[in-house]
């Protein structure tokens, strides 16, 4: 049987952590939110961002625009939020509606306060391994992997899905700890041939029952980060976790597994945008 690696767990004494670190700084982190029109999900995001700001002592202001706002009225709230000194990390809820463009929004945020690190600066940093902003859902993968001893360096390790949130960065973070990395789309060739060979395969695809046990080498650490709904609308993962689960070490379920770890390394993201800031 896997050893379940337990997000919430582990999210919980960072959170720990992270609630000490700041307690002992001459100025408290601050973190400003902005999120753009209705959805329903996305406000439930920001909610718990909120939430987790209280929880770790850091300040928070959500900025809650309607739907109409436009792409220069947010540019001038970011502008305003880049000069404020009592803000060191900004993030704006994805996705935006459609009359804004993205790409120009987290272009905006300056890379010392881009706390998801889209900024194509940090995005640089990741690259040459010089990064302090990690995105925070792999940066949370290797939060468990150190948490649990799971030694990276000279593992086989395989990634699949290239998305600039999940897919690269992780890879990007698995070959700064010495794993030697695949990464694997959906134009990969004989995919199942190539995830039998990894020791840590993560999963960031956005289907269900997606990795099935025969994708699975024996004692493979499995990390599953896919967020879907199965056939009864509850929340799964991407792993066929029944059939998989026996022939791994370790795996991540799905909830309570990568999920829990990414708003904790939001905060994480802030703390240190805040020593950093303050150090300048
Ligand atoms: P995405 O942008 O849609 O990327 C999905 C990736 O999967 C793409 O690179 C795609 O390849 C690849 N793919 C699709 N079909 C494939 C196939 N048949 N074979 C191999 N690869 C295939 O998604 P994302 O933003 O990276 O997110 C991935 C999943 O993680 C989603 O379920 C999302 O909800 C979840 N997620 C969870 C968290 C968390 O906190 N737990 C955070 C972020 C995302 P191509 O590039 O070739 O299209």
């Amino acid at each position: 049987m896997a050893i379940m690696i337990d997000g919430k767990a582990v999210s919980a004494a960072t959170r720990e952590q992270i609630k000490r670190e700041a307690a002992e700084m001459t100025v408290k982190p601050g973190l400003a939110v902005i999120i753009v029109g209705d959805d329903p999900a996305s406000h439930v995001y920001v909610r718990n961002k909120k939430r987790g700001c209280e929880e770790v002592g850091f300040n928070s202001w959500v900025y809650e625009l309607p739907e109409s706002t436009t792409q220069d009225e947010l540019l001038t709230l970011i502008d305003s939020l880049n000069v404020k000194d009592d803000v060191h990390g900004i993030l704006v809820q994805l996705p935006l509606p459609r009359h804004i463009d993205e790409s120009v929004v987290t272009e905006r945020i300056v890379p010392e306060k881009d706390v998801d690190a889209f900024h194509s600066v940090n995005a640089g940093r990741i690259f040459k391994g010089e990064a302090s902003l990690l995105p925070c859902t792999p940066a949370g993968i290797m939060e468990l992997l150190r948490y649990y001893n799971i030694e990276v360096a000279g593992k086989r390790c395989v990634v699949i899905g290239r998305s600039n949130i999940v897919g690269k960065p992780m890879a990007m973070l698995l070959l700064g700890a010495n794993g030697t990395v695949t990464i694997c789309h959906s134009r990969t060739r004989e995919l199942a041939q190539v995830t039998r060979e990894a020791d840590i395969l993560v999963s960031a695809v956005g289907k269900a029952k997606f990795v099935t046990s025969d994708m699975v080498k024996d004692g493979a650490v499995v990390i599953d980060v896919g967020m879907n709904r199965n056939e009864d609308g509850k929340l799964c993962g991407d792993v066929d976790f029944v059939s998989a689960e026996p022939k791994c070490s370790y795996i991540t379920p799905v909830p309570g597994g990568v999920g829990p770890m990414t708003i904790t390394m939001l905060l994480r993201n802030t703390l240190t945008a805040a020593r950093n800031i303050i150090k300048n």
